[in-house]
């Protein structure tokens, strides 16, 4: 029996999906072996390699002049090899903070001595609002423009892809939104995801980086943290995460199936609005997040006592009640919902809405919150 995964990362991934992992399992294309057992050399690997960044580019639209990387260490790697990669100590690196992940990229930057300049910090809204475009300005010769389009701990997301100026690279960290609505890669100059939120298994970490960029590193970054050196051996420097690009290629077969990019958009706004809404109509459930900055992907709401204050679903309500907050996330689980408590930093619920989860599992949520909400008002 499968559950309702609601989880923020590792993260759902599509049943079909798992199935045909599991059917091709103990024999992989007549080999005798699992894809888990066969050098990433031999040539049937090195063609799956290459068919999910064939994929890839397809599905995403990478343009020719662009790298796509399989390597590891997850995006907190990808937060030290970013500057290392694109800057010298002292450069500096300018940054919009909008939460927890973007902070953390900030304080790696720091430690690899960029002179770091936040150019746009939400902590007035207490990180609830994107900046506005156009309220940021970045001074040339600036290395880069490094932001997070959708932080998942607390369910911001931009709704634009924020403009550098002509003369500075854009960097994002779309871990938890990579492939959830189509994206115009030539507005960036370098892009870097863990798959576990929306691609696949933790272990793969895909950077998709512009060719210009390539080639500047500091001397003594590692080579696998080293996007030219990377890609000149086609992310086989050493041994790649194997299953994990095997897995990432089903899955963007699986989004092909479904129509592709424009149609996981549309899911996606379906399924979020749904939540929204019933979290917007309650007396119980607030969600604290700006209209314009709510996230498709990780949707944050409290529980409050109606009684003890203002009863509107959006903004942040009352003081948030942690015996029925437990009491919401036991009965969701006894009903199959699984996964829904927010971020050990934050408390309250977050329900994670990746390509993966059906409408379906979103309406046996909201169904099961209007009962919650029944019961307990
Ligand atoms: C999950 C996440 C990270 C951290 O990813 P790791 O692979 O654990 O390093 C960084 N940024 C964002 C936006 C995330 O969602």
């Amino acid at each position: 029996m499968r559950v309702h995964n609601f989880s923020a990362g590792p993260a759902a991934i599509p049943l079909e999906i798992l199935e045909q992992a599991q059917a091709e399992l103990c024999d992989w294309q007549g080999s005798g072996m699992s894809v888990l057992e066969v050098s990433h050399r031999g040539k049937d690997f090195v063609a799956c390699a290459a068919h999910a960044e064939e994929l890839m580019r397809q599905v995403l639209g990478v343009p020719d002049n662009y790298r796509v990387l399989f390597l590891q260490g997850g995006a907190t790697g990808q937060f030290a090899a970013v500057p290392m990669n694109l800057s010298d100590p002292g450069e500096v690196a300018a940054f919009l903070n909008t939460g927890q992940w973007s902070g953390k990229a900030i304080k790696a930057a720091l430690a690899q001595g960029v002179e770091v300049q936040v150019v746009a910090d939400e902590d007035a809204s207490n990180y609830t609002t994107v900046p506005t475009p156009g309220s940021f300005t970045i001074d040339p010769g600036t290395r880069y423009l490094h932001y997070t389009p959708n932080e998942t701990i607390g369910g911001v997301e931009f709704g634009y892809v924020p403009d550098p100026g002509d003369t500075v690279p854009l960097v994002a960290d779309f871990s938890s939104s990579l492939l959830s609505e189509p994206l115009e890669v030539n507005r960036f100059g370098l892009i870097y995801a863990g798959a576990q939120k929306n691609m696949g298994p933790a272990g793969l970490t895909l950077v998709i980086v512009c060719d210009d960029l390539l080639g500047h590193a500091r001397p003594e970054t590692p080579d696998i943290f080293n996007y030219a050196k990377m890609a000149a051996s086609d992310s086989m420097l050493n041994t790649p995460p194997t299953f994990g690009i095997y897995l990432l290629g089903l899955t963007l077969e699986w989004i092909i199936a479904r129509g592709g990019l424009e149609a996981m958009a549309v899911r996606n706004r379906v399924k979020a609005d749904l939540l929204y809404s019933a979290i917007d109509s309650s007396r119980l459930y607030h969600n604290p997040v700006a209209p314009d900055a709510r996230s498709r992907m990780n949707v944050v709401f409290t529980l409050s006592d109606p009684d003890q204050g203002p009863g509107s679903g959006s903004g942040p309500g009352p003081d948030p009640d942690q015996e029925l907050t437990d009491a919401f996330v036991a009965g969701a689980a006894e009903a199959g919902l699984v996964n829904l408590k927010g971020h050990r930093s934050v408390g309250g619920i977050r329900a994670s809405l990746y390509n993966a989860l059906e409408l379906e599992d979103v309406e046996v949520l909201v169904t099961f919150m209007a009962e919650f909400e029944a019961a307990h008002c």
